[in-house]
């Protein structure tokens, strides 16, 4: 049998190497190859022992993903999308600003929590991406960039968890592929620089603050219960008051002195000056000892798909919100949409994603709960 390597972060790939009968410190070598120098052919890794190689050759591979295609937008921005086999396929988004450059990055093919707004959680949920399917995403973008562009110092500053599927969700993949873009030998990311965004799975919050704690964003998207319910299915099992209590003590781990929530600003339905004040009540109420809790909100445009039934809030409407919240001494920002040339939503180009749990069947014989416009 035969193992891809990206499957490993380093820990992993010292143990591979002593199976093979090799020293762990061998492994330090081939990981930099792998992942510093975007080598895939043992026989190029000319500083290793030629019986390695030998042996890498008959037990091990390094595959990233299959390109379907990639799309660049007039302001740089990259989207690939990449089969991961029998008809599943998963995006991955490149952003270069003037300070860094940003990889948003897939956990999963699909999504199982159905959040109303997203148009991957509408597609269902087909499979967990494995460690090297993951670590793939950026394995392959960055020393395609490196080529594209002429470089060869790291083109990919900052890694975000935000693609397809909740990363909370594949934690066990998920952990040694964050492993691997913090390493020193691997990616050598900071972990103010890698972000997971998570749509509230509590118990697993709580992990990562103790695993690997890198930046932590928070997907809320509504201040009240009654709505959040609708817009984020999985606030029925972890309500708001849990998800605040595990945001704050994430802040005893988090490399940063905040968390980020992210607010996608839908027209109508979480838009309104009550919503805002009603955020700001939560936000206040949720720190240590009842005072506010250390967070920056993150205003997200909404970006419509046809099947979605909601509209995105005009730029008034987020613009007065973000100054209700801004007068109540939060630190607001409001996300610039990018690449707005090349399609719209994430998980608009998988949309043919094999729904294997039937989530989409599932929610159309379910009762249509209409969006709740006002505070309760
Ligand atoms: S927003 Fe995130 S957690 Fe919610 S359905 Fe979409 S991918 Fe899943």
């Amino acid at each position: 049998m035969t193992t891809n390597l990206l499957d490993f972060d380093l820990h992993g790939l010292q143990a591979f190497c002593e199976s093979l009968g090799e020293k762990r410190f061998r492994a330090q070598q081939l990981f930099r190859w792998i992942h510093q120098k975007g080598e895939s052919d043992f026989d190029r890794m000319t500083d290793l022992a030629v019986g390695f190689r030998h042996k890498l050759k008959q037990h091990a591979f390094v595959r990233g993903l299959e390109t379907i295609s990639a799309h660049t937008s007039s302001d740089g921005t990259i989207k690939w999308l990449f089969s991961v086999g029998h008809g599943d396929a998963v995006e991955t988004v490149y952003i270069p600003e003037s300070d860094r450059g940003t990889l948003c990055v897939s956990s999963q093919a699909g999504c199982a929590v159905g959040c109303r707004f997203c148009s991957t959680g509408h597609q269902g949920f087909s499979r967990n991406l494995t460690s090297a399917e993951i670590t793939a995403q950026l394995w392959m973008a960055e020393h395609l960039l490196r080529q594209q562009l002429g470089r060869t110092d790291r083109v990919i500053s900052n890694v975000v968890m935000m693609g397809m599927g909740e990363p909370l969700q594949n934690y066990a993949a998920l952990i040694p592929a964050l492993k691997t873009m913090l390493d020193d030998h691997g990616y050598g990311l900071s972990r103010r620089r890698v972000t997971v965004s998570t749509s509230g799975v509590v118990p697993m919050m709580d992990r990562l603050g103790q695993d690997c704690p890198v930046a932590l964003a928070v997907s809320l998207h509504a201040p009240m219960d009654a709505l959040r319910d609708v817009l984020v299915p999985l606030n029925v099992k972890y309500p708001l008051v849990e998800l605040m209590q595990a945001s704050l003590r994430y802040l005893d781990h988090a490399p940063r002195d905040f968390i980020t929530f992210e607010y996608c600003m839908l027209s109508g339905v979480n838009d309104q000056p009550e919503h805002a004040q009603l955020l700001i009540d939560l936000i206040a109420r949720s720190g240590p000892g009842g005072q506010g809790l250390s967070c920056k909100l993150n205003l997200i445009p909404f970006n419509p798909f046809p099947a979605s039934g909601l509209v995105r809030s005009s730029a008034d409407a987020v613009q007065r919100f973000a100054q209700q919240l801004q007068k109540a001494g939060l630190v607001t920002t409001v996300r610039k949409t990018r690449g707005d040339d090349i399609d719209a939503a994430c998980g608009q180009l998988a949309g043919d994603v094999v729904d294997r749990t039937k989530l989409a069947q599932r929610k159309a014989n379910q009762r249509v709960i209409p969006l709740q416009l006002t505070p309760s």
